[in-house]
């Protein structure tokens, strides 16, 4: 499998160092607000990749941080402490905001179909982890106390910038968001491990520490949870575009000053969901959420799909007329399997089955690129094949798509009632059509496809009962 690394910045050969085994790394959400689709999307696109990883035969285990440690993220600095804002904003403390949105992100993540990782760790529980590494840092020189607060010095790498050449000159002149400001730091590029000295005022989480009651900085609780829980060397480190700088870079500099050695072989970033004004992000208090869509009549799979459609290394525009687009793409699309639920006997064609599994192991096999996997799809339903070898391939290429393909086509099917199998394909696949044209009130659409069902010698009636189909 090939897949891109952004510390190469090329696609290269997926192999895991364990053989048959892969260890993945997920940067969990800040909870503080619910999550927004942007940032759903990097999630379901990870969530594609570990499925894809698991499809393959691979053992998979992956662990994801919950970040409910007041700090800056790197999502649209504004200087406030986010769980705090967060808890003021709701009249709550911070282990309430944390414990809520921790729950309404996992809600959302299972109506998305996002597995939920081996194991989550909210950062709070790992304090003493945290503590161990940076005093560790403390005595290999890697950092070092100024005005309260422990930094780790970056002038002790040889290469600091790994995922890009940015120079200390075009930090100066302010090129890069995300770098503190701070007149303690040794060196531009310094960043905090352990906070004693708080930007606010009313932090409310503290904890003992060997250098004073504080907290702990955002970067180090990915490294410790990853090394504590993965061991010394990881396999893929996944998340947002935003977070290779600063986060992942700092994160990739503690870690492998602590351990001595490499530590990640592959990066695997994904672009970001944007708006037309911009990116989507959860600072600006603009944003789109799945209870949203779900209140606008969106099946949570339809945003899946939508994703899906496009590769995740590129930005992808969120309007919605192109969630509309994927909305209707992905009904014709169920409309187009309902008529093959009803027949499911009959050999698989082995020569078809094995060609078009190999189409879809080609597409996700090409860095996960699920925009022709889901071309290959379609290709399975215009295929000669039996509907027992079609439905056997779309069941095993929605373990990795999870779009729940023929869960909602049984659905569909059985809407339409149980006359449907003696029906030809062709009329069943418009009546579907018809429904979720009526669904959308779309009723000059539903007339034309009557007319069409009508054409091939059938008519089309809505019962009490649920659609009834007749011949003429
Ligand atoms: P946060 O909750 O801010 O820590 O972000 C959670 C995840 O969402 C991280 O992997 C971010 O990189 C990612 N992310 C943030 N904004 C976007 C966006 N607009 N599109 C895609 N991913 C995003
Ligand atoms: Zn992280």
């Amino acid at each position: 499998m090939q897949l891109y690394n952004s510390l190469s910045h090329k696609k290269e050969e997926f192999v895991p160092r364990e053989p048959g085994k892969v260890s993945m790394y997920t940067c969990g959400p800040t909870v503080y607000h619910y999550a927004h689709i942007g940032n759903l999307r990097s999630y379901i696109m990870e969530d594609v990749l570990e499925k894809y990883l698991r499809f393959t035969g691979l053992d998979v285990k992956r662990v994801m941080n919950i970040t409910d440690v007041g700090h800056l993220t790197s999502d649209g600095d504004t200087g406030d402490d986010k769980m705090l804002k967060g808890a003021k904003r709701e009249h709550k403390t911070v282990m309430e905001i944390a414990k809520f949105y921790t729950d309404a992100f996992f809600d959302d993540c299972k109506k998305l179909n996002i597995k939920t990782p081996d194991v989550v760790v909210p950062a709070t529980t790992y304090i003493d982890e945290f503590i161990r590494v940076i005093s560790s840092l403390m005595d290999k020189g890697y950092a070092y106390e100024a005005g309260g607060n422990i930094y780790f010095d970056t002038s002790k790498l040889d290469k600091y910038y790994v995922f890009n050449d940015f120079k200390e000159e075009d930090l100066a002149v302010g090129v890069r968001e995300g770098v503190e400001e701070d007149g303690n730091k040794r060196n531009k590029a310094d960043f905090v491990l352990w906070f004693t000295k708080s930007k606010f005022d009313d932090q409310e989480l503290k904890w003992e520490s060997p250098w004073g009651v504080g907290y702990p900085g955002w970067h180090i609780e990915c490294s410790c949870i990853s090394m504590k829980n993965l061991g010394e060397y990881l396999d893929i480190h996944c998340g947002g575009i935003d977070n290779a700088f600063p986060h992942h870079t700092n994160e990739i500099a503690q870690s492998e000053a602590y351990l001595g050695h490499k530590w990640c072989n592959y990066w695997f970033h994904v672009l970001h969901l944007n708006t037309n004004s911009g990116k989507m992000s959860k600072s600006s208090g603009e944003f789109l959420t799945v209870s949203l869509l779900e209140e606008k009549g969106y099946l949570p799979v339809v945003y899946r799909f939508f994703c899906l459609q496009s590769h995740y290394r590129k930005s992808l525009v969120f309007t919605w007329e192109n969630l509309d687009n994927a909305k209707t793409t992905y009904e014709k699309l169920i409309a187009k399997i309902a008529p093959l639920t009803a027949d499911k006997s009959g050999e698989i064609d082995k020569s078809e089955y094995d060609r078009l599994m190999g189409s879809f192991n080609d597409a996700m096999g090409n860095d996960i690129n699920t925009a022709m996997a889901v071309t290959v799809v379609y290709d399975v339903l215009k295929s000669s094949a039996n509907a027992a070898t079609k439905l056997a391939l779309l069941g095993e290429f929605d373990k990795v798509l999870g779009l729940d393909l023929i869960a909602n086509a049984e659905k569909a099917a059985a809407d339409t009632g149980s006359n449907s199998a003696d029906i030809p394909a062709e009329v069943m696949e418009l009546v579907e059509q018809r429904k979720a044209a009526r669904k959308d009130k779309n009723f000059a659409l539903a007339d034309e496809l009557r007319d069409k069902i009508a054409a091939l010698g059938y008519e089309v009636k809505e019962t009490r009962q649920g659609t009834e189909i007749n011949k003429i």
